[in-house]
């Protein structure tokens, strides 16, 4: 499985996952439908499958023109997301898996930017490779999506079960958000060595015009701050000394970063 990373609007990224024994695809997320199609054309390949996160436009907005063109294609999305995802024909929870090209996916429900957010986790191949983690707005590199949905409860319990991931887990995160966010987290975590040493690599990255997504979990755990709601450090700047209230400190601080 080869995953090609396709830019879209102003700063989302449509992932589109390609087996090339069989010619097939399938994309995460299709902001738009001209990138997908584009990258299909290029390949040769027939889309078969659409995995979205949650049912926000910048992530469902290329699911009909693509349906169009692939009308056989499987749309997948959260349960709760039944009736706001264009074509959806499965209602996915935690537990469920999907498959494309031989592989298992895992579904995560991962409430808190919206109520019915999904994550999709395929583990690695083999021990030592890498898993890869299509999490949409709800982790982001350096950051994690707005609630818009949910409670500063449920991103935790959402956070968490990503953070319990292995480290060897790439994110790939639905936005290009990754410099912004590290400005902030420096505002929070001053002291962090990784943190300051991250945002460096991401403001040459970006200078370079650069992705900075995928990221990698281990280095999220070390550097983001909204994965490190029980770290001393987080709690002296959130003045509390409770994990879900630091996390919700933080989370109305970067609100208005
Ligand atoms: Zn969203
Ligand atoms: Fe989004």
């Amino acid at each position: 499985m080869e995953i090609f990373r396709l830019p879209a609007l102003s700063d989302n990224y449509i992932f589109l996952l390609y087996d090339s024994a069989s010619q097939t695809a399938a994309v995460v997320d299709p902001a738009q439908p001209e990138p997908v199609l584009q990258q299909l054309e290029q390949l040769g390949a027939t889309l078969t499958a659409i995995f979205n996160t949650h049912h926000h436009a910048d992530h469902v907005g290329g699911n009909r023109r693509l349906l169009q063109q692939f009308p056989e294609a499987m749309v997948y999305g959260g349960a709760a997301d039944q009736g706001r995802i264009p074509g959806q024909r499965y209602f996915l929870g935690e537990g469920d898996t999907v498959t494309f090209a031989g592989r298992e996916a895992q579904v995560y429900f991962v409430p808190g930017h919206t109520r019915a957010h999904i994550a999709y986790y395929f583990p690695p191949m083999e021990t030592e490779g890498w898993g890869e983690l299509f999490c949409g707005d709800t982790l982001f590199a350096g950051g994690c999506g707005r609630l818009f949905e949910g409670t500063p409860e449920q991103m935790v319990i959402s956070l968490n079960k990503l953070r319990s991931l292995p480290d060897k887990t790439r994110i790939w995160c639905a936005h290009e958000y990754t410099l912004n966010n590290l400005k902030f987290a420096l505002t929070v975590d001053g002291d962090n060595e990784d943190l300051k040493q991250r945002l460096a690599e991401v403001q040459a990255a970006r200078q370079r015009d650069q992705a900075t997504v995928p990221s990698v979990l281990g280095v999220e755990k070390r550097t983001n701050p909204f994965l490190r709601w029980d770290q001393p450090a987080l709690q002296a700047a959130a003045k509390i000394a409770d994990p879900v209230r630091t996390f919700a400190r933080i989370r109305g601080m970067k609100d208005q970063f």
